[in-house]
């Protein structure tokens, strides 16, 4: 190695050392610059550097390989040498020179040796810090995780970029379910599927990030809101592209738009909001969208203070049955009554509207339904008892029950410990929205029936219809809801009029019972007859009645159709 050489040599080590220990502002051209005119100096024709993570990455060949430098003449490998870190990280780094390339003396592969060596350990400080990144900025799966959001919103607070954002925090809808049907690994596949349309709506200049099971938390700029929305409402999501299998993932979010002169002070604020507001999305409200605001919060308070109120309530049967009559519309003659449930607390009358959302938040519901059953039974078994004229009687189960594996054996134990028989109950059961609740509502269904005991489509028409619905699944009844229903004779000519007509005939086509809800005029009635839908349950003959009150329907048994 001729003197010149080595000089030119250590001017250009030097260099290296400088670009490589300039940690915070590492320029990488002038370093791979500086890499390429030592190969040049040493005829190596390219360079390799390797890394894995551990000996077992390694025989995996589960890595990353960096060609920092190539000619395109590494015809041989001139050396290799390979470095373990205490870590036990594994770090290779070869060069390679064209087979034509003057063998290299003693003192040149001792100076290459010098680099190579230098070289991997600059390697290997750096991928382990990205490691340490990693680990600490990712959960276990390798979704952005809460820290690296809360890095992020700090890094806008100084670009005083904040408050040109909007923050959400969503969560899917019905994942447990389609996690339980097609399994576990799929059910990764499809939420990782699904975070990658939330990326790329949020943008390069948003995050999404994973807050620990089905719940996302997202910043994004506030133009982006529509485009992020179009990701929550639903996605179908591959999961299985050889078979073309899909599911539909949806999300409820809760958004908060950051005001003009918000200043970041800790997370706390802005996750306290978007959770708030998810938690009203939850249950439906807004069509699963709910912006915050100052309301937000108090509703939030109201539902907590009655899933709180609701155990001591239920225990103390502050829970009523009321019941609705449905009525023929031909003869006049009572048909059946749903049991509608009313909470009389410290005297005054509360809508199921105002607690059925708050209780369907958690498992309470399921408990509140059964109770009503048992209640309903009771007062079947004193009718008969008293030798009364029964009517079927349906009851409401909300959607929660479906994943429940044990609701057709919980519903005959209700029913069979009062000795009811089965064909005085009903069970009214609303639309579904996903293929997977589809299957273990048909699953429910079909037990019920095996069973004797009536099943019913309740609200029809309205939200996600899905005639799969009607068409593959046995059930005895549809119900109509009002919304479909048309109130005024303009209504009858319009859409909505033919729609009703169409809706009634086809459900008749396919032997089923059509019952139409929210009857409230002598003109609905006609309405009613003339188009064959034979049953009808609204104001217009009565509202829901306490139990004295409904036992003198069931005396009566006919009603005057000619007020
Ligand atoms: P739903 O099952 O569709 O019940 C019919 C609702 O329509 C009842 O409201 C009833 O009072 C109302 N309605 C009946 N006729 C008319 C009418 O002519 N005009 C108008 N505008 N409304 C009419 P309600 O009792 O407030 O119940 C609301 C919903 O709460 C029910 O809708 C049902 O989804 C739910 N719900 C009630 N009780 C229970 C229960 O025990 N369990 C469950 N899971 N849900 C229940
Ligand atoms: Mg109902
Ligand atoms: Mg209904």
């Amino acid at each position: 190695m001729t003197e010149e050489k080595t000089k030119a040599f250590y001017s250009l080590f030097e260099e290296m050392a400088y670009h490589i220990t300039r940690l915070e502002d590492f320029n990488r051209e002038a370093f791979v610059d500086c890499l390429k005119r030592i190969c040049e100096l040493f005829e190596i024709a390219k360079g390799v550097t390797e890394f894995y993570l551990t000996p077992k990455h390694e025989n995996d060949h589960d890595g990353e390989m960096l060609i920092d430098y190539d000619n395109g003449h590494g015809d041989v490998i001139v050396m290799q040498r390979r470095i373990v870190t205490r870590s036990k990280a594994v770090l290779i780094g070869t060069l390679y020179a064209s087979k034509d390339a003057a063998p290299l003396d003693e003192e040149e592969r001792e100076k290459l040796d010098l680099l190579l060596r230098t070289l991997l350990s600059f390697v290997s400080r750096n991928r382990l810090i990205q490691v340490v990144e990693q680990l600490g900025f990712n959960d276990e799966q390798g979704f952005p995780n809460l820290r690296s959001y809360i890095r992020y919103l700090n890094t806008m607070q100084e670009k005083k970029k904040l408050t040109a954002m909007t923050v959400a925090c969503l969560n899917l809808r019905h994942f447990g379910v389609i996690n339980q049907e097609i399994g576990r690994p799929l059910g990764d596949k499809v939420m990782r599927g699904y975070f990658e349309l939330l990326q790329k709506a949020v943008g390069e200049s948003g995050v999404a990030c994973r807050m620990g099971g089905d719940n996302f938390i997202l910043c994004f700029e506030k133009k982006l809101v529509d485009q992020v929305l179009q990701v929550t409402m639903g996605k179908a999501i591959a999961y299985d592209s050889k078979n073309d299998k899909k599911v539909m993932v949806s999300a409820s979010a809760g958004l908060f738009s950051i005001p003009e002169d918000f200043v970041l002070d800790g997370p706390g604020f802005l996750l306290d909001r978007i959770m708030n507001a998810v938690g009203m999305a939850r249950q439906g409200a807004n069509g699963h969208v709910v912006f915050y605001d100052e309301s937000v919060s108090r509703r939030r308070q109201v539902i907590q203070r009655l899933q709180g109120d609701f155990p001591k309530a239920l225990k103390e049967r502050e829970f009523h049955v009321y019941y609705q009559p449905k009525v023929n519309v031909e003869t006049g003659e009572l048909e059946g009554a749903e049991a509608l449930c009313r909470w009389i607390k410290d005297g005054k009358i509360v809508s199921p509207g105002d607690f059925i959302p708050a209780l369907e938040q958690g498992l309470e519901i399921c408990d509140l339904d059964y109770y009503m059953l048992d209640r309903v039974c009771e007062d079947i078994a004193r009718w008969l008892k008293e030798g009364r004229n029964v009517v079927r009687i349906s009851v409401n189960f909300s959607r929660k029950h479906l994943v429940e594996t044990d609701m057709l054996e919980h519903i005959l134990e209700v029913v069979d410990k009062h000795q009811i028989p089965h064909e005085y109950i009903e069970v009214e059961l609303t639309e579904t929205t996903t293929d997977v609740e589809f299957k273990d509502l048909t699953r429910v269904v079909m037990g019920l029936r095996s069973e004797g005991i009536y099943t019913a489509v309740d609200d029809f028409g309205m939200g996600y219809s899905s005639l799969n619905l009607i068409r593959e699944i046995p059930w005895h009844v549809i119900k109509i809801d009002r919304s479909l229903l048309p109130a005024t004779e303009a209504d009858e000519e319009s859409i909505t009029g033919l729609m009703y007509k169409h809706v009634v005939s086809m459900i008749r086509e396919l032997g089923m019972n059509c019952v139409t809800e929210g009857v409230e005029t002598k003109r609905q009635v006609d309405l009613l007859r003339n188009t064959r839908c034979l049953v009808a349950q609204g104001f217009y003959f009565d509202k829901p009645l306490p139990v004295q009150e409904f036992e003198n329907r069931l005396d009566k048994q006919f009603y005057s159709l000619f007020l």
